[in-house]
C-alpha cells in the first residue's frame, strides 16, 4: 500500500473550489490509482473545501481569506491535515515534499507568487492560471527552462496547440490559429453591447466557467490573455498567432505547418479533457469527459474576428510586441475594470476603454524583476481606478 501511494503522482490543486479545481478533482478521482490529491487551496469557500477534504483526503490545505482560517482550522483540528494561512500560505503549500505536480487554477495575478514558487522548487506545473504567464512570462519561462520544469497547459486552446504541435518541429510551425467562441455578444446588435448587463455578459453560449473568465470571454480579453500566454508557452512571435472565431467550441485551436497542413484538436467543450491530458501526459487514458458524437449532423463554422465588435482584440499583438511590463499592466487594468463592471460602476464597453487608456499611459520597462512587475500591477490598478472614478470609462449613471 505504502509503495503504491508513493509511486502515485501527488497533486496540489490551487483554487480547488473554483470551476477548474472541481473539474480537476473529478478527473483525479476518475484516474484512480497512480494519482493522489495531497494539497488543496481555497480562498473563501470553506464549506466546499471541507467537503473536498473529506472526500479526497489531502495531507494539507491552504486558506487565503483570513476570515475563513479559524473555521477551517477548527474543523480540521486533530485530523492530521496541515492548514496553511497568511501571506505565504500558497507558496508553503506548493513547496511541500509530498507535492510532485501543481495544478494552478487560481484566477488572476493573485496566483503568480505560488506559480513562481512551484517552478523554483522544481514541481511540474499544470497551468490554468493564464494570468501568471501574461504578467510574468519573462521570469517564469527562463526559470522553468533552467530547472527543467515542465509547464503543461490546461487552457483548452493551449492544450490543443500543445497536442497539434507534437506533429512537427517548432521550426516547422508556420502559425498557430487560436479559436475563440465569440462569447455571448457575437451576434448582438453592436449598439447594444456598450450597455450590456452583467447577466448578459455571464450568459456564455458554450462554456460554463467562473465569473471573471466569462466576462473576459464577452469582452474577448480572455483571448488577448491567451494570445500572450501562447507566445510564452510555445516561444512564438506575435506575428505567428492568428485568432479565428469558432462559435461551436469544438476545434480548440490549430497549428499550421510550413507545408500547408493544418492540425487541430477537437472535442466537445468540456474542461476535463485538457485537465486530464495535462495530468496524464505523455500518456493518454480513458476519459470521463463528453465525447464527440459524429453520428449526428455537426457543422463547424469559422469567422474572421470583428474588431469593431471586440476592440479588445486589437490589443493582443500590440501588448505581446511591447513585452516587458505591458502584460502585467494589461492584466491588472482588466482585473480592475472587470471588478468595476461587476460592481455596476462602469458600462460593459467601459472595460476595454479603461484597459486601453491604462496601457497607453504606461511606459514599458523591458526586463522587469518581480518587484518591478508588482509595481506595474499596482500602478495599473490605480490608473484604471482613477479613470473609472473620473467617469471617463463610461459610468453607468450616464447611461440611464
Ligand atoms: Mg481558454
Amino acid at each position: 500500500m505504502y509503495s503504491r501511494r508513493h509511486m502515485a503522482k501527488r497533486i496540489a490543486i490551487l483554487g480547488s473550489t473554483g470551476s477548474i479545481g472541481t473539474n480537476a478533482l473529478e478527473v483525479i478521482e476518475h484516474l484512480g490509482d497512480g494519482y493522489q490529491v495531497t494539497a488543496l487551496s481555497a480562498h473563501r469557500q470553506s464549506a466546499k473545501l471541507l467537503e473536498q477534504v473529506r472526500r479526497h483526503k489531502p495531507t494539507a490545505v491552504a486558506v487565503t481569506d483570513d476570515r475563513e482560517v479559524e473555521q477551517i482550522s477548527t474543523a480540521l483540528r486533530g485530523s492530521g491535515v496541515t492548514v496553511y494561512s497568511g501571506k505565504r500560505a500558497l507558496e508553503d503549500l506548493v513547496c511541500r515534499d509530498d507535492v510532485d505536480t501543481v495544478l494552478a487554477a487560481i484566477v488572476g495575478a493573485a496566483g503568480l507568487p505560488a506559480v513562481l514558487a512551484a517552478v523554483r522548487s522544481g514541481k511540474s506545473l499544470a497551468l490554468a492560471n493564464k494570468e501568471a504567464l501574461v504578467v510574468a512570462g519573462s521570469l517564469l519561462i527562463p526559470e522553468a527552462r533552467e530547472r527543467g520544469v515542465s509547464i503543461l497547459p490546461v487552457d483548452s486552446e493551449h492544450s490543443a496547440i500543445f497536442q497539434a504541435a507534437q506533429c512537427g518541429r517548432t521550426n516547422e510551425i508556420k502559425r498557430v490559429i487560436l479559436t475563440a467562441s465569440g462569447g455571448p455578444f457575437r451576434n448582438r446588435p453592436l449598439q447594444d453591447i456598450e450597455r450590456a448587463t452583467l447577466a448578459d455578459a455571464l450568459n456564455h453560449p458554450t462554456w460554463r466557467m467562473g465569473n471573471k473568465i466569462t466576462i473576459d470571454s464577452a469582452t474577448m480579453f480572455n483571448k488577448v490573455l491567451e494570445f500572450i500566454e501562447a507566445c510564452w508557452l510555445f516561444d512564438l512571435p506575435p506575428e505567428k498567432i492568428d485568432i479565428v472565431v469558432h462559435p461551436e467550441s469544438v476545434v480548440h485551436s490549430m497549428v499550421e505547418f510550413i507545408d500547408g497542413s493544418v492540425l487541430a484538436q477537437l472535442s466537445p467543450p468540456d474542461m476535463r479533457t485538457p485537465i486530464q491530458y495535462a495530468l496524464t501526459y505523455p500518456q493518454r487514458v480513458d476519459g470521463i469527459s463528453r465525447k464527440l458524437d459524429l453520428s449526428k449532423h455537426l457543422t463547424l463554422n469559422f469567422y474572421p474576428p470583428d474588431y469593431e465588435r471586440f476592440p479588445a482584440l486589437k490589443l493582443a499583438r500590440e501588448v505581446a510586441r511591447r513585452g516587458g511590463t505591458c502584460g502585467a499592466v494589461l492584466n491588472a487594468a482588466n482585473e480592475a475594470a472587470v471588478a468595476a463592471f461587476a460592481a455596476g460602476k462602469i458600462t460593459f464597453g467601459g472595460i476595454t476603454r479603461t484597459v486601453r487608456h491604462t496601457i497607453e499611459a504606461h511606459l514599458v520597462q523591458a526586463h522587469p524583476t518581480l518587484d518591478v512587475l508588482s509595481e506595474a500591477d499596482r500602478w495599473a490598478r490605480a490608473t484604471a481606478d482613477r479613470y473609472i472614478v473620473e467617469g471617463a470609462a463610461g459610468a453607468t449613471k450616464d447611461c440611464n
